[in-house]
């Protein structure tokens, strides 16, 4: 919504037309805000104190071209007044037989995607780059090659098209992705964040106050399913698969350690090595044999006959892990609305396990649908909005950071 500010200084003409007097009465713009406040303000200091309810509103949608490049999918999304339009994916597969993402590779491959990933969202939004009011990109973190990409790309038509410019937190867009829907979670809210980088609990007041309140010391969530499916001999990302497999899996079948870390902080770490013993030994031990118990084949059998079991296993621990430090997070600050964001939110054992520990607990749970989990350009997009209602725009001499945090 856009609110416009007209000159109360109007010119006033007569003229005459078929012996009918006409009054010819024309307004001047003077100014157009997109906030009610900042054009009462501009009002006063014309003709002194205005109401804000005078302010002439006009019914002006925002358009906001958001992309998001800060590791290795290139996304572009298209969003007016908070309503996602088109959100186009580029994923990248060339990192599959490196076993992780390369940073080099990634980079190269952003290169080549950006502009037909943006075309394409521009194009399925039915918006002319015209129409566009801002240009959003993520600016933290993320590898800073692949970063350079996306900012440097927005900064370039920032600069042609003559819009303003919106730097975009990448794990406060994560959060955000929860108030794409219609059926938003009332503030205020906790999240948790669960990605191949990051492990977070965020405590959400507003669109753009939110705060840290609990994280990982070590391995992200992720990274716990990723190293473990490499554990297993599995292409990365391997959570997606040990998702598929725990389907299949007896949960209960081999016991894994819950870590018992202070607060509201996790750590995986300590998962990672106890998987990987137990494999060396195929399965008959957690900890750590000088001489371990299996030869390379016996492990690789003890694998292949028992893969479901072993999934199901881990991905039981890594959700227990995350429910049991939301279930104090919730108990600490007294919030009851809840939400989880970032590509492991993705999992079907998380998504299950909240849904179950929020109907027991009287929990109001919001899951964003799976397109919004994992990277995408539409999280930028709805964030970019709720900044642009508060003015928050970036000079173009902005530079993208890999590893700033997140403070409002
Ligand atoms: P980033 O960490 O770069 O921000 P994402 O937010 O897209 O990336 O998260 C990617 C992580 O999500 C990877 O570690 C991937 O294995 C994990 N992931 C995606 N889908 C699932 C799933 N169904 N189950 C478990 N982990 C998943
Ligand atoms: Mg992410």
């Amino acid at each position: 919504m856009w609110h416009i500010v007209v000159s109360l200084t109007c010119t006033f003409n007569t003229m005459w037309k078929a012996n009918t007097i006409i009054y010819c009465v024309s307004f001047k713009i003077t100014k157009i805000c997109n906030n009610p406040t900042n054009a009462a303000a501009i009002l006063k200091g014309s003709f002194g104190q205005i109401p804000v309810s005078s302010i002439f509103e006009l019914n002006m949608a925002v358009t906001i071209l958001a992309i998001e490049s800060s590791c290795d999918e290139t996304a572009a999304a298209v969003c007016i007044d908070g309503q996602i339009l088109s959100n186009f994916i580029a994923n990248q597969t060339v990192h599959e037989k490196y076993g992780g993402v390369v940073p080099e590779l990634a980079s190269r491959a952003h290169l080549q995607n950006i502009v037909p990933v943006v075309d394409a969202a521009l194009k399925t939004s039915g918006c002319a780059l015209s129409s566009i009011d801002a240009i959003a990109f993520t600016h933290a973190p993320g590898l800073i090659g692949s970063l350079l990409v996306g900012a440097q790309f927005a900064k370039s038509l920032a600069l042609a098209l003559d819009k303003p410019l919106i730097a975009v937190h990448h794990m406060q867009a994560h959060v955000l992705a929860n108030l794409i829907p219609a059926e938003k979670p009332a503030f205020p809210f906790l999240c948790l964040t669960v990605s191949g980088g990051h492990t977070q609990i965020v405590l959400c007041e507003s669109p753009t106050k939110m705060k840290v309140i609990g994280e990982t010391i070590d391995d992200a969530a992720g990274e716990a399913f990723d190293k473990t499916a490499k554990l297993l001999g599995l292409p990365y990302p391997g959570g997606p698969l040990i998702d598929r497999y725990a389907i299949n899996g007896n949960p209960k079948r081999f016991a894994f350690p819950e870590p018992q870390i202070q607060g509201l902080n996790f750590s995986f770490s300590g998962l990672k090595t106890s998987i990987l013993y137990f494999l060396q030994n195929a399965g008959t031990s957690n900890v750590f044999k000088e001489a371990f118990t299996a030869t390379a084949e016996e492990k690789k059998k003890f694998i292949d006959e028992n893969l479901t079991d072993i999934c199901a296993s881990v991905q039981y621990r890594i959700v227990s892990i995350l429910l049991n430090k939301l279930k104090k997070a919730a108990k600490e600050t007294g919030i009851n609305t809840i939400c989880i964001a970032g590509g492991v939110s993705a999992n079907s054992g998380l998504r299950n396990a909240l849904k179950e520990t929020g109907n027991q607990l009287g929990w109001k749970t919001f899951i964003p649908a799976f397109e919004y989990c994992t990277d995408n350009a539409a999280m930028i997009a709805i964030t970019a909005y709720y900044k642009f209602l508060e003015n928050d725009f970036v000079p173009l001499s902005v530079s993208p950071s890999p590893r700033a945090a997140f403070n409002n």
